[in-house]
């Protein structure tokens, strides 16, 4: 087994091109970066106007089979990938979601890929990059000074039940429910409410989703703060926030050009959550890199029936791109696991047993890789089936799910590339580009016209597997009063564990004869979908007892140190 030397060290020892010449590869100008720093720069929106006669790249997503709570490998398959395209000639075009703090100091430290396939700088990636996140968690915080505002004098517009909390980019789970307005009578009017770690933050989606400034400003116009106690919803345009918060968002809208260690073009921008957000980067950077270059490659959070669902069903639609094939990353660690043998813990070691030698394992996992080639199927896209070798996993392994994936007509290739680089993704981007000539016939779970029920069941019953959906009282009573309220036409999303195709995260495999219960239901007007919350989501992490933080700290030189 070749011990590599840690994510840290590979990425001080990389080359970095002069990003200049990183955009110059998919064809962006030097006028169009806004520099930030020597590693990173905006790219200016107007040059998806400049572009528009080129031809259309590749649209593809990179997306998982249920994962393990370590993750399988989707950020560093896609990094990976883009090199290996780059390496037979090809011109990718990489976007990710830029990471969050609070994941950042709570248990992964860091995630921008692995080995020799990460974005660089990754202690930029990983702290600040170009202060987007700060910028949505201001605008995000300024409808919630004003909401307060609007209370303390008079609350004219009737506001009574209240849905807009606070964010923060940390981990802090002390303030997921405090009281504010506490002291005299010019203190505020006092009320229960809390915070949400940024990602969470409707604003932050509202980012991934806009198409440009103006659809931007329109969609930060209908957020929905609350309702009246006649039930009418209270929008962001008429607490008068929105034009401000979108003058806050303005430069954030602009995509962050980084690079690979291999000097290959990658977007970071956006990073909403998987669970109740949408889970994949921002439509704007695909906009500027489905001209820019021939392939477009983006990660699609969690497995296929959560991040790539809503990749096709929510994301492509608002975009109005065509996706044309789906990266599906399979390691045997998932798989022996959905065999149900063995438990894998977050922050823990492997299971010794997992370790050892066993098609067995991987054999009597395959039914959830099936389950999920399946999925995308369903789509009317091609999977290309990616398995991402780990050092420890054994050939024998790799057969059964090689096996598995020809046995449904799946391409299928193995990818080496954290050991390897791009060098080791090369079988991986000739298969991609091979799918790349698919014909697709794309096909929606939904149409908008369904009803939001309805919607929510198709999501159940023909990408999870389910026998259908049992709504809570309070959610049948909500979906109606959106509905009412004339938002029966919009997407749903629906929130619910990543560790399970079903709702309930200790059931392995492809799960059958079950229901998802709906316990409550949702609007994100501004976003422009309804979800629906099925379990227990956690909108604000805690820390663990012994952070990643803990660990991270800069020598005397001023290098970071403990991001791995
Ligand atoms: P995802 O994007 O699916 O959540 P990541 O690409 O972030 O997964 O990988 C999850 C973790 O597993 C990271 O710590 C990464 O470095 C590690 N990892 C991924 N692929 C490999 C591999 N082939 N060999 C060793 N470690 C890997
Ligand atoms: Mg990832």
């Amino acid at each position: 087994v070749k011990k590599l030397p840690s994510d840290i060290e590979i990425a001080r020892n990389a080359h970095l091109a002069p990003l200049t010449e990183v955009a110059a590869k998919v064809g962006i100008d030097e006028s169009d970066l806004v520099p930030y720093g020597r590693h990173v720069a905006k790219v200016e929106l107007e040059v998806i106007e400049k572009m528009a006669d080129r031809p259309d790249a590749k649209y593809v997503v990179v997306t998982a089979i249920t994962p393990t709570p370590l993750g399988e490998g989707k950020t560093t398959t896609a990094v990976g990938l883009a090199q290996g395209l780059a390496r037979i000639g090809r011109k990718p075009v990489l976007a990710l979601r830029q990471p969050s703090l609070g994941p950042v100091f709570g248990i992964k430290g860091g995630a921008a890929g692995g080995g020799y396939s990460q974005v660089v700088p990754m202690e930029t990636l990983n702290l600040h990059l170009t202060g987007d996140f700060h910028a949505i968690t201001a605008a995000h915080n300024l409808l919630a000074a004003m909401v307060a505002n609007h209370l303390h004098f008079g609350n004219e517009l009737g506001l009574d039940d209240i849905q807009w909390r606070r964010v923060m980019d940390m981990n802090d789970r002390s303030l997921r429910h405090i009281i504010e307005g506490c002291g005299a009578k010019t203190d505020g009017v006092t009320r229960q409410t809390g915070f949400d770690i940024t990602a969470a933050s409707e604003v932050m989606v509202i980012m991934a989703l806009a198409t440009s400034l103006a659809d931007l400003r329109k969609r930060l116009g209908r957020i929905v703060v609350g309702f009246t106690t006649a039930k009418k919803p209270v929008t962001a345009e008429e607490i008068g926030a929105a034009g401000a918060m979108a003058a806050l968002l303005k430069d954030a809208l602009m995509p962050n050009l980084m690079q690979t260690l291999e000097n290959t073009p990658a977007f970071i921008h956006t990073g909403p959550f998987g669970n109740i957000a949408i889970g994949n980067s921002s439509i704007i950077a695909d906009r500027v890199g489905i001209k820019a270059g021939d392939i477009l490659l983006t990660e699609a959070g969690f497995a296929a029936d959560m991040g790539a669902e809503r990749f096709f069903n929510v994301k492509c639609r608002a975009a109005g791109l065509t996706p044309q094939a789906a990266v599906l990353v399979a390691t045997v660690r998932a798989l022996k696991s959905h065999s149900g043998r063995y438990e894998v813990k977050a922050g823990k070691p492997l299971p010794e047993g997992m370790l050892q030698e066993s098609p067995e394992d991987v054999e009597a996992g395959c039914e959830n890789l099936v389950k999920h080639i399946q999925i995308i199927r369903d789509f009317g896209v091609q999977p290309v089936v990616a398995i991402n070798a780990f050092p420890t996993d054994f050939d024998s392994e790799h057969d059964v799910i090689r096996r598995t994936a020809e046995k449904m007509g799946a391409r299928v290739a193995v990818s080496t590339h954290v050991a390897d680089g791009g060098e080791g993704a090369m079988e991986l981007a000739r298969t991609v580009v091979e799918a790349c000539e698919d014909e697709v016939h794309f096909t929606p779970t939904y149409e908008f016209e369904d009803s939001l029920e309805e919607k929510i069941t198709k999501i159940a019953t023909k990408v999870y597997g389910a026998d259908g959906v049992e709504l809570s009282p309070a959610a049948a009573k909500s979906l109606k009063l959106y509905s009412d309220q004339g938002y029966g036409h919009l997407p749903v999303l629906i929130a619910k564990t990543q560790m399970s195709l079903s709702h309930d995260a200790s059931l392995k495999g492809a799960p059958t004869g079950w229901t998802l219960p709906v316990r409550e239901v949702r609007l994100a007007a501004g976003a422009g979908y309804v979800y629906a919350i099925c379990g227990n989501m956690m909108t604000m992490p805690g820390l663990s007892k012994s952070p990643a933080a803990m660990r991270i700290d800069i020598d005397d030189e001023g290098n970071v140190q403990g991001l791995f």
